[in-house]
């Protein structure tokens, strides 16, 4: 009998429960079962209706061929003005790679940076992408614990603690997934001090850099780029992407912004992976960062509306602490009051109450006693996820 096998770091490599819910939340809904989704963190909103015809356009203009592995020469010249400009860096075409999302640039920068040995600091909890590529790479994952004291943004001191001579990178994540944290310009600024004279590279994910509002109190505008920051630039990756801001997590369009010579190590991944990312979404791409910006305004506000809503309908229900977020379209209520471990909650709320949320624990262990929700769901729906909660907490509440 022959007897395949697959390479041991296989077994190293996760997944993304996000997906896993959506699949049993779909099965339920085979059943008749109704289910509200707030487990994916994806906008409702359809892609801008300028971005999908300039999509439209381009097929029809034949951009339907390989392009550069790197990227449409135009795009990258679109993201490099769009980064210099909402950074306040500078930055050219030479240092954006196009890529199929978001997602690739951490499994392409992880792969060029990390291996057996090296150490890697990561947010706990955070996006379970960035823990399991540094295991597959056989690299130490090192959390950073991000607490709800601290509004969910990293202890610098603890940060300093953590990083040793093994340590080849830290990643960044503000506004942030899962919890809708954004780390203060003040700590961006003590992180790059501590970085500025050693041998590590950040990787900051800024994929809902253009997500945020204009509260809690002493917090403004767009979140701070640590890339901004004195000699960070030549250390920094600058994750970002078109799926979040402009309704486009299908197009499968991101990029990443880098020093050259990481630069020509991701299109040497590229060449061997992907060849290059779609044209015609690139094409698209470039409407959706050179035109109109009305429709992220208007996203956003929405968002703004039921972030509040949700807030305010958990913070009603026993048993749940639910801070604001300042970022993102996600709330990370704590969970312990209802004295039900997290996952055992997540799953009776969506085979019992018929909502689909996500336990913190799928995003590390300090999500435990926490849940994830999304708030990129209709109004009505958010309001309806609540009283469904609301109907079911007997359970913990009668005891
Ligand atoms: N980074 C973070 C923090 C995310 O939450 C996501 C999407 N959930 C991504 C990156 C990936 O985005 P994309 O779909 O463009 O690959």
């Amino acid at each position: 009998m022959i007897t395949m096998h697959l390479v041991d770091k296989m077994a190293r490599i996760g997944v993304e429960s996000a997906f896993d819910v959506l699949v049993k939340a779909r099965a339920l809904e085979a059943q008749g079962k109704s289910i509200i989704h707030l487990e994916i963190g994806e906008p409702d909103f359809p892609t801008p209706r300028n971005v999908v015809e300039a999509g439209q356009r381009a097929l029809g203009e034949g951009w339907t061929k390989y392009g550069p592995t790197q990227g449409l020469p135009e795009l990258r010249q679109s993201i490099a003005s769009y980064i210099s400009r909402t950074r306040g860096i500078k930055v050219g075409p030479q240092n954006v790679c196009v890529v199929p999302g978001g997602k690739p640039v951490m499994f392409f920068t992880i792969i060029a940076l990390l291996q057996e040995g090296d150490e890697a600091i990561f947010p706990d909890p955070g996006f379970p992408i960035f823990e399991s590529m540094i295991r597959f790479q056989g690299a130490k994952p090192v959390p950073i614990p991000l607490r709800e004291s601290r509004g969910f943004s990293l202890d610098v001191n603890e940060l300093r603690d953590l990083i040793t001579d093994r340590t080849k990178l830290i990643i960044l994540n503000s506004p942030h997934n899962p919890t809708g944290g954004i780390i203060p310009a003040g700590d961006i600024k003590q992180i790059a001090d501590i970085l500025r004279d050693r041998d590590i590279m950040v990787l900051s994910d800024e994929i809902y850099s253009r997500i945020t509002y204009d509260d809690p109190p002493g917090y403004k505008g767009t979140p701070t780029s640590i890339a901004s920051m004195d000699g960070m630039l030549e250390k920094t990756i600058i994750l970002d992407g078109f799926s979040k801001t402009y309704s486009m997590t299908g197009w499968r369009l991101g990029y990443g912004v880098m020093p050259e010579w990481l630069a020509e190590a991701v299109v040497k991944l590229m060449v061997n992976s992907n060849s290059c990312t779609a044209s015609f979404t690139q094409r698209a791409g470039i409407e959706a960062l050179d035109g109109p910006q009305d429709s992220v305004d208007t996203m956003v506000a929405e968002f703004k509306r039921r972030r509040d809503a949700i807030v305010k309908g958990l913070n009603s229900i026993p048993g749940f602490r639910c801070p604001v977020p300042a970022g993102a379209f996600y709330v990370f209520p704590n969970v312990e009051g209802t004295g039900m471990d997290s996952k055992a909650l997540a799953d009776y709320l969506l085979y019992e109450g018929g909502v689909a949320c996500l336990d913190g624990k799928c995003f590390g262990a300090q999500g435990d006693g926490y849940l994830r929700l999304s708030y990129a769901s209709s109004f009505e729906n958010i309001l309806e996820a609540v009283e469904r909660i609301r109907r079911v907490s007997s359970k913990w509440t009668a005891k």
